[in-house]
């Protein structure tokens, strides 16, 4: 395994003034009350584990998988302290002491390798029928038994065929013979955007592609999908998989940068994978100046998808203009913050900005406190943590009597999907895109 430099733990340590105003909002602490997991104890014990008063040993990494790195802590402390970046490098350290389990070192080399995917995820699809069947609004999977390992909880639907394989790599509404496209009363001048679609949208809800494409043929925008992608890498950093987020970096930096000057902006309609690509590629690649030039050049043009067509577009005159035509009655929904959506990037208003046009907002208590996803140890090996999280975000969700509730972000899809089927709350979960598309069918055609 390729080596990375321990991180300076005692840094953060000694600029903690130990005020605890990350404690009220922080995931694990609101859930377990004990500060041994909060930001002040998890900066604390990493302080004494470099000063060796403490070993990194099985009851420190059990204590170290809790965080669910929903960067609350972050976005509250007075100093910004990076507790996220702190418990990512002790992961790190912990998969070089203790290893990963061999079913997350299989799903990441999947993750590198997305031929191999592709037919798992074929076979998958294929199979998956005798053990599962569809939820009733088909966006998700349920044991059709209790099985072993996941009991009762739901997943998304797997695709036979990824978004990816679904469409051609160029896609030009212009030379189509669809006249929507030619009647769209929003031309945008030969536009031209990739899309970075992500591994949850590329196999398990390929409606949110699907969606984005409509958006853009009625933008008159051309697409490009950036088809050799590979995995942003964040499920490997958060669970310490070093060597995997580095080639993952490297391949995406590269296959960018060979068609980069070709368009206007490559638009990422995942909260996650978007955070990960603006934000901790840098903070990654921080040792190799070198990688990280590469990747500021890149980042100009990179963009969640929301905030992109809010504020590169004129899709939100768009909305207006059609929801004159409305003939059905209006929708609504409550929108969930993403943490990397908005604690990362402070991308919050674009997405309701959109949506507001054609659905009635209905904001729940607290729309940023996270879902509860967590990553893969949370979900694998941690579930009972994720539940306890989701079942409150679901209660919070069920208040506000919506139809709908939307999140930029398919990994709090997942969990809010499972979260509400275990809550019995009958509120559909759909992307913001899916939403926007959903609009442009009812009221444009
Ligand atoms: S990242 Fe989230 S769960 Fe982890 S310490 Fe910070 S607030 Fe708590
Ligand atoms: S808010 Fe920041 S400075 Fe205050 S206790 Fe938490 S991590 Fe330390």
């Amino acid at each position: 395994m390729a080596h990375f430099e321990n991180y300076d733990y005692l840094k953060t340590s000694n600029a903690c003034v130990k005020c605890g105003k990350c404690l009220p909002d922080c995931t694990i602490f609101g859930i377990n009350g004990d500060e041994a997991t909060s930001p002040r104890g998890f900066i604390d014990l990493l302080g004494a584990y470099q000063r060796k008063e403490i070993p990194l040993d099985k009851n420190a990494k059990e204590i170290f998988e809790t965080c669910f790195l929903c960067t609350t802590c972050v976005s509250v402390c007075p100093n910004s302290l990076p507790t996220d970046t702190l418990i990512e490098n002790i992961r790190y350290e912990i998969a070089q002491k203790y290893g990963i389990t061999w079913f997350k070192r299989i799903f990441f080399y999947l993750l590198k390798h997305r031929k191999l995917m592709d037919f798992g995820f074929k076979l998958g699809a294929f199979f998956a029928p005798l053990l599962y069947r569809q939820t009733k609004n088909g966006d998700s999977i349920q044991p059709r038994f209790p099985l072993p390992f996941v009991k009762n909880r739901i997943f998304g639907t797997m695709a036979q065929q990824s978004f990816l394989n679904s469409y051609p790599e160029e896609i030009n509404f212009f030379k189509s013979n669809d006249s929507a496209s030619k009647d769209s009363t929003c031309i945008q001048d030969a536009t031209k955007v990739a899309i970075f679609i992500g591994c949850l949208g590329n196999y398990n809800y390929k409606n949110v592609g699907e969606s984005l494409l409509l958006i853009l043929q009625k933008l008159g925008i051309r697409a490009k999908l950036a088809k050799k992608q590979k995995c942003c890498g964040a499920p490997a950093y958060f669970t310490g998989d070093f060597a995997s987020v580095d080639a993952l970096i490297r391949h995406n930096v590269e296959y960018f940068e060979s068609f980069i000057d070709e368009v206007d902006a490559i638009l990422i309609p995942e909260a996650t994978c978007g955070a990960m690509v603006l934000e901790d590629w840098k903070h990654f690649a921080k040792k190799d100046l070198a990688l990280q030039s590469r990747i500021e050049k890149l980042l100009p043009k990179i963009f969640m998808a929301t905030k992109y067509l809010e504020s590169k577009t004129n899709l939100v005159e768009y909305l207006k203009a059609i929801e004159k035509n409305r003939k059905s009655e209006k929708w609504s929904l409550t929108y969930h913050d993403p943490c990397h959506a908005k604690k990362v990037l402070g991308i919050y208003k674009e997405p309701r900005r959109l949506l507001e046009q054609n659905y009635h907002l209905i904001e729940m208590e607290e729309p940023s406190s996270c879902c509860g996803f967590g990553g893969v140890t949370i979900q694998t090996e941690r579930f009972a943590l994720a539940s306890k999280v989701g079942s409150k975000k679901a209660k919070m969700i069920q208040k506000t009597q919506a139809n709908f509730v939307t999140a930029e972000c398919s990994a709090c899809r997942m969990q809010l999907n499972n979260a509400l089927h275990q809550e019995q709350v009958k509120i559909a979960f759909l992307h913001p895109l899916e939403l926007i598309a959903k609009a442009i069918l009812e009221c444009d055609g």
